[in-house]
């Protein structure tokens, strides 16, 4: 059991290695990309108000994404067997948001897994995915925002010590089990 954090740049791995480590260790995973999409899919309200920022690569707005992660961290499953927060938070605002919601919940954060990836490898794994929002002028917004909003959560986390930093870059098994490692888990 264990619940952690998931952090890095677009393409760095993230959803790759949350889905597979969670799947081997019964691990909820919960990515907000994936819900956005889901709900985009789907013709929801969220879905309307959530392309509006994806297609432009800009981050939905706290309030929005903290409603719907409050709302999954209070179903059972997590409380029993643990989680992997993908993609979540993403500013410093979500960050807060969360501390207070775990410690309401009584579940403190275990660990944040920051996965590093350099810029040129990032553009080059997007470029190749060619997702909706994969465009190389919206690539290069998301790096944009990520820089500046996302980054500065590898020291709010450093500060808690909580933070592991793992490159994401090589092979895929060895990463992952260097996460596992990180996490206690191997
Ligand atoms: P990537 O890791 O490649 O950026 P995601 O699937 O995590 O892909 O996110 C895709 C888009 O969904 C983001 O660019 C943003 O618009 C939106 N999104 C996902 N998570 C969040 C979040 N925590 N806060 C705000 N927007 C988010």
């Amino acid at each position: 059991m264990i619940r952690a954090v998931f952090l890095g740049p677009p393409g760095a791995g993230k959803g790759t290695q949350a889905v597979k480590i969670a799947k081997k260790h019964s691990l909820v995973h919960i990515s907000t990309g994936d819900m956005l999409r889901e709900a985009v899919k789907e013709g929801t309200e969220l879905g309307k108000l959530a392309k509006s920022y994806m297609d432009k690569g800009e981050l939905v707005p706290d309030d929005v994404i903290v409603g719907i992660i409050r709302e999954r961290l209070s179903k059972e499953d997590v409380k029993k067997n643990g989680f992997i927060l993908d993609g979540f938070p993403r500013t410093l605002p979500q960050a807060k948001a969360l501390d207070n919601m775990l410690s309401e919940l009584n579940m403190p954060l275990d660990k944040v897994i920051y996965l590093n990836v350099p810029d040129e490898e990032v553009i080059k794994r997007l470029l190749l995915r060619g997702r909706a929002d994969d465009r190389e002028d919206v690539i290069k917004k998301r790096l944009q925002v990520y820089r500046k909003q996302t980054q500065p959560l590898i020291d709010y986390y450093k500060e808690k010590g909580i933070l592991a930093e793992i490159s994401g870059v090589g092979d895929i098994e060895e990463i992952t089990r260097k996460i596992e490692k990180a996490l206690g888990l191997a």
